[in-house]
């Protein structure tokens, strides 16, 4: 199919992107890689009037580092992500999950902030972004607002960015030597999207774990975290014994509400028991990732 006809608007400045949100309402929509909306747009699932091409906004593209972040740019792409220095020295989980995340040619033109701002359960860098308690950086006509991860994703494909809002960025907090971070998932082939992932991160005081964040995609109708299995690591040492009881912990707490939505090849069941080896799997790798300090 084709896309229906539309009227193509590509501003350079974030004023120019806030009048026309204002003037077009739920007739805009914005742009960023393409990578998503294009394929809704041909399938005729979106049918606005008017498209606003983000790609000459130069104040959302860049990764930086500020005193306590790394904020990476909502235009920024997910293989700028994949080999940038700066995210690997401070967010190294970006840098683990980027080649999932489909083939390089979509990589080369899906962005950050569009995959935040879609918000697929099944996506990767909205996972990540609840595990690594990033900062959702959005503004409109009115002013900036900074949202914390965990209150961002809403429901399914739904995220508290309010109409006339974009993201112009995340801050996502520097890794220090006392954390450890993993990502994996589970795909039928390499580039689909995962049956399962988990993007992991570890906080250690001196051998104990002082905090988890366990943010699985594929599981639920936003990225999930299994919060009670956080619980259950929490002033833990980490060994290959207490991995295993934390898959157990997860199978329990993967019941009732919190049970694995089924797909069209995938029960509840083949879910959760993927989930529970995928987190054996990423916890045992990040006992043995730790740095040398952490243990003493
Ligand atoms: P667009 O398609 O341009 O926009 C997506 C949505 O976000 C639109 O509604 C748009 O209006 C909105 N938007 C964009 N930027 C902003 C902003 N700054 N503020 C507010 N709203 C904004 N993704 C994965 O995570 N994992 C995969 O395995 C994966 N596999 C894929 C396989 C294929 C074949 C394809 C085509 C895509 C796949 N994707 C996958 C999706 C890809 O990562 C997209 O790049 C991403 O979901 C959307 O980013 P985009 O920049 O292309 O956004």
């Amino acid at each position: 199919m084709k896309a229906p006809a539309f009227d193509y608007v590509a501003p350079s400045q974030l004023s120019d992107v806030f009048q026309l949100l204002a003037q077009y309402g739920d007739e805009a929509q914005l742009l960023a890689g393409g990578q998503t909306l294009l394929a809704t747009l041909n399938m005729r699932l979106s049918e606005p009037t008017v498209l606003v091409d983000l790609r000459n906004v130069a104040a959302l593209r860049g990764i930086t580092v500020t005193r306590s972040a790394l904020r990476i740019g909502a235009l920024v792409t997910h293989n700028e992500i994949e080999r940038s220095e700066l995210v690997r020295q401070h967010a190294p989980m970006l840098t683990m999950a980027a080649p999932h995340i489909a083939h390089q040619a979509i990589r080369n033109r899906g962005t950050w902030g569009g995959s935040i701002a879609y918000a697929d359960p099944a996506a990767e860098w909205p996972a990540c972004a609840l595990a690594l308690d990033a900062t959702v950086v959005v503004r409109g006509a009115l002013g900036e607002r900074r949202i914390a991860a965990a209150d961002f994703f809403v429901d399914l494909y739904q995220t508290s960015l309010a109409p006339g809002e974009l993201i112009i960025a995340c801050e996502i907090p520097l890794a220090t030597a006392s954390s450890a971070f993993g990502f994996d998932e589970l795909a039928r082939r390499h580039g689909d999207y995962a049956i399962v992932g988990l993007a992991a991160a570890v906080h250690y005081d001196a051998q104990l774990c002082a905090r988890a964040r366990l943010a699985f995609l594929g599981i639920g109708r936003t990225p999930f975290r299994a919060k009670q299995t956080e619980q259950f690591l929490t002033g833990k040492t980490l060994s290959a014994e207490m991995c295993a009881a934390a898959a157990q912990s997860l199978i329990a707490e993967l019941q009732g509400d919190d049970a694995p939505l089924a797909d069209l090849t995938n029960s509840a069941d083949t879910k959760r028991h993927l989930a529970s080896v995928l987190l054996r799997r990423v916890l045992q790798r990040l006992v043995v990732s730790l740095p040398e300090d952490s243990h003493v």
